[in-house]
């Protein structure tokens, strides 16, 4: 590749499943790579197997991509210079062309097939940017399970063109300067070489992305890879999450910095500094990586973010002032790795509901109720609900206590419960300021902690 040459870098996904990990991982390599250099990214879909591609995995494949962030500047949807940008649109072109090798003696018809002759005594050799150098006799790059040459289809007998053929031609014809794949496609690569040569084209750089393992350190599993990235959107991760966490694979920007946002990942993305050591999926890491970005967001980003989860919870965060809700989500300070979690562990600011669910003050002694109900109703004689603050109610707690002979956790505890209906929870005088003196008032009297 020329030095001065823009970078054009193509994601080439078949539309037969939604955008899953694998093809997630891809795309974003390819993005950050065009994004780093001020490059083109384009998309290509390869939709020539008729029977399993459909228009609906094209359209979540391009809504798991914005999810995730990665625009495109030329694809099937926003056009380009160097379109058609579907497989099934170049169909003349490829046939044109494979016939030309036949008028050249370089592949030959089977039928209506179109079968590339693999020629001999060639060596196939490619400086991979990840890989580094590899290099195969042209005998070696085709060959059958006993060993001997396999020529290559082009096209097949139904008139379509294969894989290894067309991603060739449409490589060439968008002027694709690198590509960028998983490293599952090494293989295919001397064959593709092969047919360029053939054709007398000059072939692209080429950089295959590390293999993805399981965190059972085995090549991620199908299942894995099948994982769409909208799964993972309903499981509670952040879209910034999954660009950083899929970023590590394979990838650092380097000194320590494991947690980042898109334009730090494009300022300092470097092909050349993608390891080909196998990156481990691990899902603690995700966690972690997503805990991360969910206490970094923005309060307003948070709670709309986390609204979704809450409905799915059946509680009506429409209902309430968002103002309410973002300082609901300030005080869990960090909890929750997912916004779902964090949803489910912030549930008692929106209903009572689901902490009478929880919690039903059954083991509380009457004698304990005795000092409650005192304590509750100097508290709310001396607290309005214009100075209910969470301050003011400590230090008048602790105080009461002392001269009560009491200990603050017999306070506490049980009022902890009364709120919120969990053992953990963020300060319990803290949750009474943001749910309000009467919202108390009414939980407590619901257990009979207030008379
Ligand atoms: N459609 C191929 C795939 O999804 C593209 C491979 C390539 O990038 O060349 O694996």
């Amino acid at each position: 590749m020329d030095i001065n040459e823009k970078v054009r870098v193509r994601f080439a996904p078949s539309p037969t499943g939604a955008l899953h990990i694998g093809g997630a991982h891809t795309a974003l390599f390819n993005w950050l790579w065009a994004r780093h250099t001020g490059g083109t990214f384009i998309l290509r879909i390869e939709d020539t197997d008729r029977e399993r591609s459909t228009a609906e995995y094209e359209r979540t494949i391009m809504d798991g991509m914005k999810w995730m962030g990665l625009d495109w500047d030329e694809g099937p949807d926003v056009g380009g210079a160097y379109g058609p940008y579907r497989q099934t649109e170049r169909m003349k072109e490829y046939t044109d062309t494979a016939n030309y090798l036949v008028d050249q003696g370089k592949a030959y018809k089977e039928g209506d097939a179109v079968i590339f002759k693999v020629p001999r005594g060639e060596q196939v050799t490619f400086q991979d940017v990840i890989y580094g150098d590899i290099s195969v006799a042209s005998e070696k790059a085709s060959m059958n399970t006993d060993g001997s040459i396999k020529d290559i289809v082009m096209i097949k007998s139904d008139g379509r063109p294969t894989y290894n053929y067309a991603a060739v031609a449409d490589d060439h014809a968008m002027n694709i300067t690198t590509v960028i794949r998983g490293e599952d496609h090494i293989a295919n690569t001397p064959k593709q070489i092969l047919i360029y040569r053939a054709l007398g084209w000059t072939p692209p750089q080429f950089a295959h992305l590390p293999m993805i393992l399981g965190g059972d350190k085995k090549k991620l599993s199908k299942r894995h890879r099948a994982t769409s990235v909208f799964e993972y959107s309903g499981m509670g991760y952040l879209p910034e999450a999954i660009f950083n966490f899929l970023a590590l694979l394979g990838w650092t920007p380097g000194g320590d910095i494991e947690i980042f946002d898109r334009d730090l990942a494009v300022n300092k993305f470097e092909l050349s500094k993608v390891t080909k050591k196998p990156a481990v999926f691990d899902m603690k890491k995700l966690d972690f990586v997503n805990q991360e970005h969910l206490k970094a967001m923005r309060p307003d980003d948070r709670r709309k973010a986390i609204e979704p989860f809450w409905r799915e919870l059946g509680l009506s965060p429409g209902s309430f002032a968002p103002k309410y809700l973002e300082d609901s989500l300030a005080l869990m300070g960090g909890r929750g790795k997912t916004t779902k979690e964090l949803a489910e562990f912030s549930d008692y600011f929106l209903e009572f509901g689901p902490v009478k669910s929880r919690y039903t003050a059954e083991e509380v002694t009457p004698k304990e109720r005795e000092t409650l109900n005192k304590f509750f109703a100097s508290a709310f004689a001396e607290f309005g609900p214009d100075i209910w603050d969470a301050r003011g109610l400590e230090a008048f707690a602790r105080e009461w206590c002392e001269k009560n002979g009491a200990s603050l956790k017999e306070i506490a505890m049980p009022m902890r419960f009364a709120l919120s209906g969990r053992r953990v929870s963020p300060g319990v005088f803290e949750i009474a300021s943001i749910l309000g003196r009467e919202e108390c008032m009414k939980r407590l009297s619901h257990y009979g902690f207030v008379r």
